[in-house]
């Protein structure tokens, strides 16, 4: 196997088995870019690595192959004591994981070298310097000695020299620090520091290797779903060093804005520095700009391959580089983080350059930045006082008092209070104040925590793990230490007081910050193109482009008129899902009550009568909204007893009555009825085609009222198109038994109205059995729409209502799912299950119209599922129909 790549012989496309920062500087290497030579060793020798504990037998030959090649290149041997050739060791896996793993600089370097070093160099400073900088980084990394020994060291040096910078400690100073750094890794890992140059380097790349499973690492791979068995390569390269004098020094930089996707010179420069000096913010660095006037010659070098990387790699780049003695050296790039809108305006300023075109411009958003920048966001311009950050688990902006307990939120927001609670962390005990809160605040546990996880699902704003906080809920205060270094204040937060969350930066903020809608939400709301936002513009024509790549339409989950207007003009083409146990609470609450109360028959049809025109009168708003667009009717699905009285407030108040020696004719028929509806798993029990079977006339009311209302569009001139779905079926039986019944209405309603009723019987496949009885269910239905809601719940056996609270966090930490099957379609199961009854039921019926409605209509990744198994349509509450459309034309590349 081969398991080392030289530079010149990888390439971009290379990431998997170079890892990215390999595969780039490999890239960069043949694009004729001034890289210092070196080369790679794959993740394959990482991944044999990790497996057998002990490095691929062939790995050391090559390397040594490689690394002799490199010294004749350069000219000079691996720690040659006269005059010593450096390296880089530096982590780089597929997918970039910045500050994840480790890089051990200066490798070569030991007592004898440093003198060699010092006299090439011209500067004993610079020699020690970068002696005790491998000393220090090789303890920590290598050797794993707390970092905290080398800083204290550093200290104690600079206050014994009495100065303030790294910077000004001089030789003397350092060759002593050196002294000091050999003898912690003495005390701390029980060893001397290696002398021998290929003993650093070998150890250096076991611990790179050794670095891919971290717990940070482990933890973040987790919250960006990479895969945890990918590994890491390790790159070698020929160290150029930006610390040897004021006409050196080291920087970042990008080739336009990350924030906007302006193109312009962004980016931080630190003169005689080494890399990791600018991230770890030691010094000030200054802005890029700056360099022009610092070293004229290599800042339109840079300037130059800028350029280059951008045409290149048709994208915003992001670059490492040092300058050694005026002399410019890459030392990395790759395609650049960026925010949500600047995806979305990066891609469109690349078209009108003609770099690329739309599909490719399609190819770089996705549905979740869209998502984002359709949430309402805290007003930019408004004046705010920020006070921490937190992991911004959940997005959204909320505002509102501080409250530390379930309790106070539900109480508070019941009397019309705005609340966010604040927990140290949540449980399950939370939930109820969690719902009723306007966001969430939490000082500990990541992106899978329980508050995380809870909140996202209820598409509620969410921080957690804000650290910097204190939340004292005994003493119901929230502390946070805020201020310069030296200068810190506390500040106090009472219950009561106001806060500012933002769940899409993580920010939290003192005081009340203006909430506006973002501008992309607007422009979908009401079509509003201000031609000076770039960034609807920039929407807008993505959006066109979506709409026509894709072949699957977008359908909205709405049940009252007003919503599927507002759907419309989202983009939705018809209905996918109109649920009707809405329209039977409210004031209806109290007919439903007695509808199933009714002791006679002539008593339930006296209730269903009085239900049936309220009921039509929905639908014709309905009808109206949506008119000449298909909209699909479920029957009502619920178990009954959701609309009787819980049954323990009941029997309190029945006995309470008892006790008092009162007696309550009502609720105590109330409370047999209440007992007889009972069921030990609702969800599993009379509910959906059942209530049909069961409760004569229900169904048919149902149906009559659809039919009626439909026929009453008609004579106005309106085009209903009406689809009828019966929820819950398990077998065709079933199914045509209610089929039967709605028949009979609509002969009635033709006959009665006059009318020449069209509309469509079609059935939800929700239950395993009937995925697999497909082909027979399709033989009486003439639709289908998936609901991946109850068919998830009933393929896994999970309640969706307790799962999330009760053990879902702890799933997602330990790994066993990535993410909730309820929020993307689990496509080897349920997934399945869904391919399968479409298979059949086009089969059995051609053209057989197939769509879905659970809440995975609206994401991302389960839209490119139902693309590839060839669903006509996918349903989704309103606001997520952009993201639907995007996606639908996204699955098409
Ligand atoms: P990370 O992935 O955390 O950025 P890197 O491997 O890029 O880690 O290295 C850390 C720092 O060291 C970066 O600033 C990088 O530019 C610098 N660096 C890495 N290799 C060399 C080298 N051969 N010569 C000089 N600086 C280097
Ligand atoms: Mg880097
Ligand atoms: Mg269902």
């Amino acid at each position: 196997t081969k398991y080392v790549y030289d530079f010149a012989d990888g390439n971009k496309d290379m990431k998997d088995l170079l890892g990215g920062k390999g595969a780039n500087l490999a890239e960069m290497t043949n694009l004729g870019l001034p890289v210092p030579p070196g080369f790679t060793i794959t993740t394959e020798a990482c991944r044999a690595y990790l497996r057998d504990g002990r490095q691929p037998d062939e790995l050391a030959e090559q390397v040594s192959e490689h690394l002799s090649a490199l010294e004749q290149t350069m000219g000079k041997r691996l720690g040659q004591s006269d005059d010593p050739l450096l390296v880089s060791v530096r982590s780089g896996a597929k997918f970039s994981m910045p500050g994840m793993m480790e890089t051990v600089l200066n490798v070569g370097l030991n007592d004898e070298s440093v003198h060699g070093l010092a006299e090439q160099a011209g500067s004993g400073r610079f020699a020690w310097d970068s002696y005790r900088r491998l000393i220090q980084m090789f303890g920590k990394t290598v050797l794993g000695i707390d970092g905290d020994h080398f800083e204290d060291a550093i200290d104690a040096a600079k206050s014994a020299a009495g100065v303030e910078n790294d910077v000004d400690l001089t030789e003397e100073h350092l060759r002593a620090l050196v002294e000091t750094f050999k003898q912690v890794v003495r005390d701390h890992a029980d060893r001397d520091f290696p002398q021998e140059p290929r003993e650093q380097m070998d150890m250096a790349v076991h611990a790179v290797f050794d670095s891919w499973n971290t717990e940070r690492a482990v933890l973040y791979r987790r919250q960006e779903r990479i895969p945890s068995d990918l590994g890491t390569a390790v790159n070698i390269v020929a160290m150029v060093f930006g610390n040897l004098g004021m006409d050196s020094g080291t920087g970042v930089a990008f080739t336009r804005d990350p924030a906007s996707g302006a193109q312009g010179i962004y980016g931080d420069y630190l003169q005689n520095a080494q890399g990791e000096d600018v991230v770890a913010g030691i010094r000030n660095t200054v802005p890029l700009a700056d360099l022009e006037k610092l070293d004229k010659k290599s800042y339109d070098e840079l300037l130059g391959i800028m350029q280059t990387l951008e045409e290149h790699y048709l994208d915003l780049c992001d670059i490492e580089f040092t300058i050694e003695r005026g002399k410019l050296w890459m030392l990395q790039t790759r395609v650049g983080k960026r925010t949500a809108g600047a995806a979305f305006r990066i891609a469109l300023q690349l078209v009108d350059q003609g770099l690329i075109d739309m599909d490719e411009a399609l190819s770089r958003v996705t549905g979740a930045q869209l998502a984002q920048l359709m949430f309402p966001q805290f007003d930019a311009k408004a004046k705010r006082k920020k006070i921490a950050k937190g992991m911004n688990a959940s997005p959204g902006a909320a505002v509102g008092k501080v409250v530390f307990d379930s309790y106070t939120a539900v109480k508070w927001s019941r009397s019309g209070e705005d609340v966010i609670l604040v927990r140290r962390e949540t449980n399950p005990d939370d939930l109820n104040g969690m719902i009723a809160a306007k966001g969430i605040l939490t000082s500990r546990g990541g992106k899978t925590s329980h508050a995380a996880v809870v909140a996202r699902g209820m598409g509620k704003t969410c921080v957690c793990g804000a650290e910097a906080l204190d939340v004292n809920t005994k003493q119901r205060v929230l502390r946070v230490r805020q201020g310069p270094h030296g200068h810190e204040e506390t500040i106090e937060i009472h219950e009561g007081d106001v806060i500012s969350i933002d769940g899409t930066s993580g920010d939290v903020f003192l005081g009340e910050v203006p909430v506006v809608d973002s501008p992309v939400a607007r422009y979908f709301e009401d079509g509003t193109l201000s031609e000076d936002d770039d960034l609807v513009v920039a929407v807008d024509r993505i959006m066109r482009h979506a709409d026509g790549a894709r072949r699957m339409a977008v359908r909205a989950n709405v049940d009252t008129a007003e919503d599927a207007a507002r759907a419309r003009r989202y983009g939705a083409q018809g209905i996918g899902l109109c649920r009707t146990e809405h329209m039977f609470l409210g004031e209806r609450r109290e007919l439903v009550e007695r509808l199933i109360l009714a002791d006679t028959d002539a008593e339930s049809e006296k209730m269903l009568a009085e239900l049936l025109p309220l009921q039509r009168e929905d639908f014709i708003g309905i009808f109206e909204a949506m008119d000449g667009l298909p909209v699909t009717i479920r029957l009502l699905d619920p178990p009954l007893h959701e609309f009787l009285p819980n049954i323990t407030d009941l029997s309190v108040r029945v006995a309470v009555a008892e006790a008092r020696g009162e007696k309550r004719e009502n609720d105590l028929r109330m409370l047999q009825a209440v007992h007889k509806l009972h069921e030990q798993n609702p969800m599993l029990g009379l509910r959906g085609v059942r209530l049909g079977v069961v409760i004569p006339g229900l169904f048919q009311m149902q149906s009559r009222a659809i039919l009626e209302a439909a026929a009453q569009r008609i004579k106005a001139g309106g085009v209903p198109r009406v689809e009828i779905m019966v929820p819950l079926v398990a077998n065709v039986q079933e199914f045509e038994t209610v089929k039967h019944d709605i028949a009979d209405v609509a002969a009635e309603v033709r006959a009665e109205t006059g009318t020449h009723l069209e509309f469509l019987v079609g059935t939800m496949i929700e239950l395993p059995r009937a995925a697999l009885t497909a082909d027979q269910i399709a033989e009486s239905a003439e639709f289908f729409s998936f609901g991946t809601n109850d068919l998830t719940q009933t393929t896994w056996g999970f309640s969706r209502d307790d799962v999330e609270a009760a053990f879902f966090s702890a799933y997602l930490e330990k790994g066993i799912f990535g993410i909730s099957p309820f929020e993307t379609i689990d496509a080897p199961g349920v997934g399945e299950l869904v391919r399968i009854g479409a298979e059949k039921g086009r089969a059995r019926r051609d053209g057989l119209k197939l769509g879905i409605c659970g809440e995975h209509g609206g994401d991302p990744d389960s839209v490119h599922f139902f693309e590839k198994i060839g669903l006509d349509y996918v349903s989704c509450s309103p606001f997520r129909i952009p993201v639907a459309r995007l996606e639908a034309g996204r699955s098409m590349l």
